[in-house]
């Protein structure tokens, strides 16, 4: 019989491993902060990105569970005698160019799930490493920031909205041109460098809007959020407004809309011009 695993609890566990690992190496942040190669998900390493992820690794074993490890740093590693039970999708570091300039936004996300796709996600994690705060949702049970449920915020006019846009891309001149019609009817636009995190400020509130046509998130990037972006009861879909479902791999890339109402998305939608659906 399979052994009952509290997920919810193992992965706190695995984001307060994190915190104290990186602890001294924060502290070291005005010295060189080498490359150590180049990550499953196509980013250079620093050394915080391997710390943070050996302490989502080595959590998991304390906890004796099975798992096939989807990481954006290390790949896919399999782990325990039956991998295939638990996928567990990380970006151990979401926004490490902001850790190292010392911008102060950056967050770790992991997604656990029965298969390697998105819509097997059943239980998430994002903590916001500089703040302390933390996202966490589970299949049915609804979304929650520390401890306190969340829900989207209820604002129906672009002129009012905060929007989040990832605009990093050497395709911009593709990609812009999608944009023209939103972006001038908008006032206040961000972006703030870590996905995971901008999508979690839509699930509670802080934002309205997070959108990413790239063409170029990976899912390790935005799995967790994914899971309390739905349980919050805000959406995410694809740029012309179809159901995400994507695998779960460091190279899968991913577009999205996520919006925190159905009447805003349906706004967005009317204005962004996908060029084709991402795969
Ligand atoms: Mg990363």
């Amino acid at each position: 019989m399979k052994k009952q695993i509290n997920w919810l609890d193992i992965l706190i566990r695995c984001k307060n491993n994190i915190q104290e690992q990186i602890k001294p190496l924060l502290k070291k942040l005005d010295q060189p902060q080498p490359n150590l190669g180049i990550g499953a998900g196509g980013d250079p390493i620093k050394q915080i990105d391997l710390a943070a992820e050996s302490a989502i690794i080595n959590t998991l074993r304390e906890h004796e569970v099975s798992f096939t490890l989807i990481s954006e740093e290390s790949g896919i590693k399999k782990y325990g005698q039956t991998p295939n039970d638990n996928f567990v999708t990380t970006d151990p570091i979401d926004g490490t160019t902001n850790l190292v300039r010392g911008i102060p936004f950056y967050a770790t996300s992991i997604a656990v799930s029965t298969k390697p796709t998105i819509n097997t996600i059943h239980t998430a994690l994002v903590t916001d490493l500089v703040h302390g705060i933390t996202y966490t949702a589970q299949k049915g049970k609804g979304a929650y920031r520390n401890n306190q449920k969340i829900t989207p915020s209820k604002t129906e006019s672009l002129e009012d909205a905060v929007i989040g846009i990832d605009l990093n891309t050497y395709k911009i001149q593709k990609i812009a041109p999608k944009l023209t019609n939103l972006i001038q009817r908008t006032k206040h636009i961000r972006h703030l460098g870590a996905n995971a995190l901008e999508l979690c400020y839509v699930a509670d509130g802080t934002t309205d809007a997070f959108l990413d046509i790239r063409g170029k998130l990976r899912t390790t990037d935005m799995a967790a959020a994914w899971l309390i972006i739905k349980e919050a009861s805000a959406k995410i879909t694809t740029p012309k407004g179809k159901l995400l479902n994507v695998k779960l791999s460091p190279k899968q890339k991913v577009a999205f809309i996520a919006t925190a109402n159905q009447k805003i998305h349906k706004i967005m939608l009317s204005l962004v011009k996908p060029e084709k659906e991402m795969k």
